[in-house]
């Protein structure tokens, strides 16, 4: 569970990015990993968080 950095609320999760295949980020280096990024919104005041999922973030860590 996300909690909101502003207001402390419970953040809802899993929301994905759309349009152009979605946005990737890519770790340093020219043969850097890949992963999709997601996010999560504070159903209280609207503070967006982009986070990488655990599954992801161990792939990209690997
Ligand atoms: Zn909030």
């Amino acid at each position: 569970m996300r909690k909101c950095i502003r207001c402390g609320a419970e953040m809802e999760e899993n929301y994905t990015f759309t349009g152009g295949g979605g946005n990737v980020i890519r770790r340093k280096g020219s043969s850097g990993k890949a992963v999709y990024p997601k996010a999560a919104v504070c159903p209280k005041c609207g503070e967006v968080s982009i986070y990488v999922d655990e599954e992801q973030l161990k792939k990209l860590m690997d």
